[in-house]
C-alpha cells in the first residue's frame, strides 16, 4: 500500500478544519480574486494571497495524515489543525482548479535529509549521487570522496557487487 496517495480534496474538507469566521472570510477573498499565485508542490499547495489591506500573504497548506494544516506569514497566525482565512482562500482555488493534493505520512513529516538517504537502497544511492553530479558537474573530482561519504559501507559493498556482476 502506498500512503503518499494524491487526496482528492473537496469543499467540505476544508471547511471541516476552519472556523465559520475563516470560511466566510476565504470566500470572500477567493471571490474578489484575492489568491495571486498558487502551486502544487510536492508535499503541499502553496501560494500567495492577497489581504484587504493589499499585502501579500504567503501561504502554505499541506495534508498531513488525514488533516489540513496550514502555515500563513500574515499576522493571522493558523493554530495546528486549523486554516486561516488565507489558507481557506487557497484550499479552495486548489479545489476549484483540480489541482493535486499529496498526503504526507504523518512519520515522514519529521525526517531529515540524512534519515531519507539511509533509507536508500545502494542503486538509490547511486542515482541521487549521479544526480547531483549532473546538477554540479564541478563536484565531480571530488566524486570518489562523495561516493564515500555517501554510500555507506555495506551499501558500498552492495554496489561493488553490483558493478562486478554487470562487468563480467
Ligand atoms: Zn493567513
Amino acid at each position: 500500500m502506498n500512503d503518499r496517495m494524491a487526496v482528492v480534496m473537496d469543499e467540505e474538507t476544508v471547511y471541516a478544519f476552519a472556523d465559520d469566521t475563516e470560511v466566510t472570510e476565504g470566500r470572500t477573498l477567493l471571490a474578489d480574486g484575492a489568491v495571486i499565485e498558487a502551486e502544487s508542490e510536492p508535499r503541499d499547495i502553496c501560494g500567495l494571497v492577497r489581504d484587504g489591506s493589499g499585502a501579500a500573504c504567503g501561504v502554505w497548506v499541506r495534508v498531513v495524515g488525514r488533516e489540513l494544516t496550514a502555515e500563513c506569514d500574515g499576522s493571522c497566525n493558523p493554530a495546528s489543525g486549523r486554516l486561516c482565512r488565507h489558507a481557506v482562500a487557497l484550499s479552495l482555488h486548489a479545489v476549484e482548479r483540480g489541482m493535486s493534493w499529496q498526503a504526507v505520512p504523518v512519520d515522514d513529516t519529521r525526517r531529515t535529509p540524512g534519515e531519507a538517504l539511509d533509507a536508500l537502497t545502494a542503486g538509490g544511492k547511486a542515482a541521487v549521487l549521479d544526480r547531483l553530479l549532473d546538477a554540479r558537474p564541478e563536484l565531480f573530482a571530488e566524486a570518489d570522496q562523495l561516493a564515500v561519504h555517501v554510500l555507506a559501507p555495506p551499501a558500498r559493498a552492495e554496489l561493488t557487487a553490483l558493478q562486478e556482476k554487470t562487468a563480467s
